[in-house]
């Protein structure tokens, strides 16, 4: 029987809010887990999980930013080997993570390029393995996860369990397994802080009262390429049209993804998760120019929302020096300059991915891990011109249909369902 459960992760999340000891860094507040003794000179040690991709990018520019306040441990890509070399010599991480032994030899041979030396190339890991090994590093304070799909899953699990504090940006880790993510938190004490630009306005918000007295949240949703298209026109828009994002440049899935809106379907089912609340609490509400990145409702009916220029560089560095705030890349938000900010309701009968994920995030199963799954797929399939536009919903509808939901499951029962789900969908394509 589930009863409450988010009540009872919430009320875990909810003490990351006491009153910290403020003692001039981040380095010396508990929640960098008091491992200040081998700092480098105040400087918080850091991994990033993805620094290939969009945010891992950007979290390298924050860095270097704040490079006074964080020094790069470990650092780890999959296909990109060409920019990993070049991180690592700009950013000289001990450890690096590439996909597999096979790309040893051309990796090095980059690295040769650089003009690095044998003895400055950094220990090389390999897969979700060399993944969890970066993010376990005995001397890492801080994880950032900036891998996209389920191979963050384990690296994320044990990072909790080792005590590491989690900049999670990575969208699957909750949607699939939050439950388990959760407990590890709990039972380790390992804190998770969010990048994603809504959940980190929700984490800010939240702060303007008591937990306790937190009605509802609203996030916010840009609409997407396509939010004024009806159901016809929808049919028929292209690969290139969906990865035209209105107000944020991402990796082409979550680009995908927020024109179908499960992007937004997934922050529910995080916002579920990370704040403790049931899905009756979590309304999505359409504001094209992404400045107030979500709102949170009190129970006197106050809302207090966190607004600032649509630039992921700002959420992840409040991930990386919260609780404190420094001056920042990001040019400060012109209100005057915006103009005029609209809102609209959601349309699920249009976007009716969001309609699967509020309908998946009702009990605790391995249903959004096979609706996360199927998604993937589909987006790479549309990408690739097999299917259209609005048969991501269909085909994610259908799989998710045929399957037997497995109450509470454990992790080989999500990685399961996961890989059911993809096989499921690709032959739902290729028949
Ligand atoms: P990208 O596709 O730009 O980057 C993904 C990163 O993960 C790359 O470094 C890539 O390596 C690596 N990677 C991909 N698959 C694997 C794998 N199986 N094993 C190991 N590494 C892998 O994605 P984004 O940066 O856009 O997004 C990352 C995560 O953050 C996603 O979960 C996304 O939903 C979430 N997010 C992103 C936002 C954004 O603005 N971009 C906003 C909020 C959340 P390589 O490139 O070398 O192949
Ligand atoms: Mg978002």
């Amino acid at each position: 029987m589930i009863v409450n459960r988010e009540d009872e992760y919430g009320y875990a999340f909810r003490e990351f809010f006491l009153p910290l000891p403020r003692k001039g860094s981040i380095m010396n507040d508990e929640y960098a887990h008091g491992h200040a003794d081998g700092v480098e000179a105040g400087r918080t040690a850091i991994s990033i999980l993805g620094s290939t991709g969009s945010i891992g990018r950007q979290t390298l520019e924050v860095v270097s930013f704040l490079s006074d306040r964080f020094r790069v441990i470990g650092l780890s890509g999959r296909s990109n080997l060409r920019v990993l070399a070049s991180q690592v010599e700009k950013y000289r991480p001990r450890v690096v993570g590439i996909e597999s032994p096979d790309q040893t030899d051309d990796f090095i041979r980059l690295l040769k390029e650089k003009g690095l030396n044998p003895d400055e190339y950094p220990e090389l890991v390999y897969g979700n393995e060399g993944m969890t090994a970066i993010a376990t590093l005995p001397e890492v304070e801080q994880v950032m996860v900036a891998v996209v799909g389920i191979a963050a899953l384990v690296p994320v699990l044990s990072a909790l369990e080792a005590g590491k504090r989690v900049a999670l940006a990575n969208k699957e880790c909750l949607v699939t397994a939050g439950h388990l993510v959760m407990e590890a938190s709990k039972r380790s004490g390992g804190r998770i802080v969010p990048v994603d630009s809504e959940l980190s306005a929700i984490f800010q918000c939240w702060r303007a009262g008591s937990g306790r007295q937190v009605k509802r949240v609203i996030l916010t949703a840009s609409g997407g390429p396509f939010f004024d298209l009806d159901k016809e026109a929808l049919k028929n828009v292209t690969p290139a049209e969906a990865l035209r994002h209105p107000t944020w440049r991402m990796g082409k899935r979550i680009t995908v993804d927020s024109a179908t809106l499960m992007n937004k379907g997934f922050e529910v089912m995080e916002t579920r998760w990370l704040f403790g609340l049931s899905v009756d609490r979590i309304d999505v509400l359409i504001h094209p120019e992404s400045v107030i990145h979500s709102i949170v409702e009190f129970e006197d009916g106050s809302q207090v929302a966190q607004l600032g220029t649509p630039d992921m560089r700002l959420p992840i560095q409040y991930a990386l020096t919260y609780p404190d705030r420094y001056k920042s890349l990001v040019d400060p938000l012109d209100l005057a300059l915006v103009g005029r900010l609209t809102f609209k309701p959601v349309d699920l009968e249009r976007f009716p991915c969001l309609r699967i994920a509020y309908d998946a995030s009702k009990g605790i199963s391995t249903l959004p891990a096979v609706i996360n799954g199927a998604d993937e797929v589909l987006v790479d399939e549309f990408l690739s011109g097999r299917i259209g536009f609005t048969d991501i919903p269909r085909i994610i509808s259908m799989v998710a249909a045929e399957h037997k939901p497995k109450e509470e499951p454990s992790l080989e029962e999500i990685l399961r369902a996961d890989t059911w789900a993809r096989e499921r969908a690709l032959r739902a394509v290729t028949g």
